[in-house]
């Protein structure tokens, strides 16, 4: 009778769990451990995809931190890891707009909730990071690729400046002067000029917080938070350009998606022509006024030119 054999061969005849003959049922897990009914009844569960413990899951939970999930070994191995702690996530992750090249990284609820968070892209910091001297953080992604010396801002204005002028081709009449300054000196400078900037409360690192263009007279002046990550920087150091080229060439328009949408269409070109494509890709999907506007600019610039993107700028809605 091969096909009796067959299926008796198959019965398991012990539980990986405790190790005791299996009488009666049985259950057959996940990655296919088998565990009695007693194991079942007994032992804890995986929080995450409910199979009883073997006894390496308990023992590496027990060595763990206090807050350590119970995990199965397979889940432990397979689930998600938050970027901040690096323990598995076996809940509800969160992610935010943040540097990363592929995929945004994943963040546990715990972190989100009570780790102090990235001044430019909101993510929760690793339990390692220390502030800046000013008192703000810095993600590991942000960190990574942050501009500190004054010299270097300087570099990428001048590279900002090059290629805003090479997209627009009416080059501005007056540079404006470059203002490192912190987030601190921001605020006073913003306030002095009674500006409110939209979208500025969910507090998302877009290039329209980092940045400031101020007109005086013949003069004017950008300014720059200090620390910023290379891609932020040039990408809102054109958003400021582009702004100083409105007060040039159309300093009667006022409507702020006309206004933004410009400044964000010049960002968006000086990020790919410096080939950080992700981070000019990432602009496009917001829904705020910047994104909004910024779709406007490329549909028309797709569709008549760039010549149609200066007159859009310049306020002609035609
Ligand atoms: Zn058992
Ligand atoms: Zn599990
Ligand atoms: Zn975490
Ligand atoms: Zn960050
Ligand atoms: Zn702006």
């Amino acid at each position: 009778m091969p096909k009796q054999s067959i299926e008796v061969g198959k019965r398991p005849r012990f539980c990986n769990l405790c190790g005791q003959p299996l009488v009666g049922g049985y259950l057959r897990h996940g990655d296919g451990v088998i565990c009695c009914l007693t194991c079942y009844a007994n032992r804890s569960h995986c929080v995450r995809c409910g199979a009883p413990l073997d006894d390496a899951a308990l023992a590496r939970t027990r060595a763990g931190a206090s807050d350590s999930p119970w995990l199965c070994t397979h889940c432990f191995r397979s689930a998600p890891r938050c970027a901040a702690c690096h323990r598995p996530i076996v809940a509800v992750s969160y992610t935010f707009e943040d540097l990363s090249e592929t995929r945004p990284h994943r963040y546990c609820e715990s972190c989100v909730k009570t780790r102090p968070r990235c001044d430019v892209c909101r993510v929760p910091v690793a339990p390692d990071v220390v502030p800046l001297d000013d008192g703000q953080y810095r993600c590991a992604l942000c960190a990574a690729q942050m501009v500190r010396e004054p010299q270097q801002v300087e570099a990428i204005y001048r590279e900002a400046l090059a290629a805003f002028s090479q997209i627009v081709g009416s080059p501005l009449r007056v540079t404006p002067r470059l203002e490192i300054v912190t987030r601190l000196q921001m605020g006073t400078i913003r306030r002095s000029h009674h500006t409110m900037v939209p979208g500025s409360e969910e507090g998302s690192g877009g290039h329209h917080i980092l940045g400031f263009f101020v007109r005086h007279d013949a003069a004017c002046s950008i300014y720059i938070e200090r620390c910023l990550p290379r891609s932020v920087l040039l990408g809102t150091l054109a958003h400021e350009l582009a702004h100083a080229w409105q007060s040039e060439y159309a300093p009667q328009v006022q409507d702020l998606l006309v206004c933004e949408g410009f400044a964000e269409w010049a960002a968006h070109h000086v990020l790919v022509a410096s080939g950080q494509r992700t981070m000019a890709a990432r602009a496009t999907r917001r829904e705020d006024v910047y994104g909004r506007g910024l779709r406007l600019y490329l549909t028309t610039e797709r569709k008549k030119g760039r010549d149609a993107v200066l007159r859009l700028a310049s306020g002609d809605r035609a």
